[in-house]
Formats: C-alpha cells, structure tokens, sequence
C-alpha cells in the first residue's frame, strides 16, 4: 500500500497517518525523493483495503501495491533514484563506468590501472580486497591493505571506490573505506549481510545471484530498502545457464523490465557475465544500447599474471577503445554521461 499525502497535507496529519500504520501493527516508510509526502506501507500479510486510510485528513490518495516488492518498485516511487557521490550521480540517465581490476594485488597494479581507467574516463574505480573464491586455496585478496591501497587511488585520482563485503564482521572495516559496498552474486540473499548495510545507510551494489530470479534478486534488495537505506543500484552480472562456452549468460533481456519494474539504477558488469575478455567490449556496447545505469569492467595492466579472473581482464589498450566505442554507442542512443 502506498499512501500519497496531498501537497497541502500538514506534519500533523502526516503524522497521524504514520500513527495509524503502526497502530495497525504495520511499518511506515517515508519515500525519499517525492514531489508530496508519500508513505509505504510494509509488514503487512495480505492485500490492505485502501479504505483503511483514504479518509484520514491530508491523505490524497491510498493506491494498493500488487507486487511482493515494494519499496524498491515503481509503482511506490515513480521518479528513478539517482545515487549522488563526489562529483558523480549513479542512475536517472546517465552513464557510469566503473573499472578496476578484479583484486587489488599491488601498490603498483592499483595505481597504473586507477590513472588509466580515469584517464580514459571511469569516474567510480572497483577492486576487491576481500575476495569470495571458490577454492580455499586461491587467493583470497590482501584485506585490509588492499582497502588502504584502494583509498590511497581515491586519493591520487579523486575516484570514489567500490569494493566487496562478504560479511557482517568485516562491514564496518570495509565501510570505513568503500565509497560503495558491494554484495556479491554468491551473498545476494546473506540476510544479515543485506540488513546490516541497509542500517549503514551507505551506497550499495547488489549483484545478482548466481542462480537468482528477477524476483528474488528484488526482494534482496527490499531487504536494504526497507531498513531505510534507498542508495541500491542493481548489477547484473550473469547468470548460471546450461551454456559453458562463456563463464556466465548475460542476461541483458532484463534490462528494460527493470527499468519499467523498479527505480533502482541498473549496471551490467560483462567482465563476469562473460568471462573472456574479448567478449567484454562487444557485450558492454550492447548493455549500453539496451539503457543502463552504468558497466563495470575489470581492467588489469598484465591480465596472463592476475591473481584472479585474468581470462576476463581488459588490457590498458582494450579498455581504451572500449571506451570510445561506448561513447559512440551512448551519443546514437542519446544518453547523458555521468560527469
Ligand atoms: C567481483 O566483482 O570481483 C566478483 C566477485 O563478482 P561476482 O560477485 O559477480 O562474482
Ligand atoms: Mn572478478
């Protein structure tokens, strides 16, 4: 349910609709961003009868929800959230690349790439320092030296960073640092994990689930939405299929649904929804025509030497042209770049 105050509605009568929500044992929830006062309604079992609030003073108008997610659908915010971050905005239309290699492995690794991918027009650097391998016996990233070293990138290029969580005993460590958190395919439904960056209230990037749905990958992120933190911005990152000539199946199809379905900004990350390298520049041209938020791509100045997905990895010189032919591809398809 949702509840649209009329824009001459008082504090006092928002008030009191926020009191008779909870009197009815349900949760109200303020939508940031409205032209009026708009209040969601969660906690609720079953459908509410609109009546319930339609003739309380200020109330405007009570519009059921049909879909099990609800803070994060459109039919509760119409207008796209747009995720505000030093210099930079992450959705209502604009195009944010962000770029980095998969693991931060070095002083020297994190630099030359964080110089080259802004040089050539990443404005959000990505690295992992704490990374969810298959194998115990891979490499599991360099911690908390690898956050410093991500920090001291911010620093010499002026690039926010975003970087992996994997868990709730580390949060507060890797917030200290991260610009964005990111929630991996393999902790997209880690309840706790999503609860407690959803009481941070920092910017986060849900990826999908290696075998997630649409709807549960939602429903996920209703998990940070409904704890008030309405900075989520959705990643698709490939899904698991029965084809193995590409690590993962891109789903791209799902890009225009859930731009109709939710106001949540959306990023591809071919990097992973392929898994080799030269299908990363062709995939992220079509991610761009198909109106996304933002790609993320992971870049490496010697991929043959990564310690983790250098199969996937652009060198400096692919990178480069990848980003002039996502330039072409964004100016044919008319959309605004992120500054
Ligand atoms: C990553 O971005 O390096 C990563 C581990 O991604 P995913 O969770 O999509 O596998
Ligand atoms: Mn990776």
């Amino acid at each position: 349910m949702l509840i649209v105050m009329s824009s001459s509605a008082t504090t006092e009568q928002i008030a009191a609709v926020r009191d008779r929500i909870r009197d009815l044992g349900f949760t109200p929830n303020e939508i940031p961003g409205a032209v009026r006062v708009a209040i969601g309604v969660t906690g609720n079992k079953s459908a509410l009868d609109p009546a319930l609030f339609n003739r309380l003073a200020g109330v405007q108008e009570a519009v059921a929800v049909s879909k099990p997610y609800k803070l994060v659908s459109r039919e509760v915010k119409p207008d796209d959230t747009v995720i505000e971050l030093q210099g930079t905005a992450i959705g209502g239309g604009s195009l944010t690349v962000m770029a980095g290699p998969c693991s931060v492995e070095s002083e020297e690794q994190t630099l030359t790439t964080a110089h080259h991918v802004r040089r050539h027009g990443a404005t959000i650097l990505r690295g992992g320092a704490f990374k969810p391998r298959t194998s115990p016996y891979d490499f599991q990233g360099l911690r908390e030296e690898g956050l410093r070293l991500l920090a001291r990138a911010r620093e010499e290029t002026g690039m926010p960073v975003i970087t992996e969580v994997k868990d709730t005993e580390t949060l507060e460590l890797v917030a200290k640092y991260a610009d964005i958190l990111q929630i991996g395919a393999r902790n997209m439904q880690n309840f706790s994990l999503l609860e407690a960056v959803g009481k941070l209230g920092k910017p986060v990037m849900l990826k999908r689930g290696l075998s997630s749905t649409v709807k549960e990958w939602l429903m996920a992120a209703e998990y940070i939405v409904a704890r008030g933190n309405y900075q989520v911005i959705l990643c698709e990152r490939g899904i698991r299929t029965f084809e193995t000539m590409t690590r993962n199946t891109l789903d791209l199809g799902i890009v225009p649904l859930l731009r109709q379905i939710t106001h949540l900004p959306v990023v591809v990350d071919p990097s992973h929804g392929t898994g080799v390298a030269t299908a990363v520049t062709p995939m992220t041209r079509a991610a761009v025509a198909a109106g996304v938020d933002g790609v993320m791509v992971e870049v490496h100045p010697d991929p043959a030497k990564a310690l983790s997905d250098g199969p996937q990895a652009l060198t400096f010189d692919m990178f480069e042209q990848l980003m002039q032919q996502v330039e072409r591809v964004r100016q044919a398809v008319g959309q605004p770049r992120a500054s």
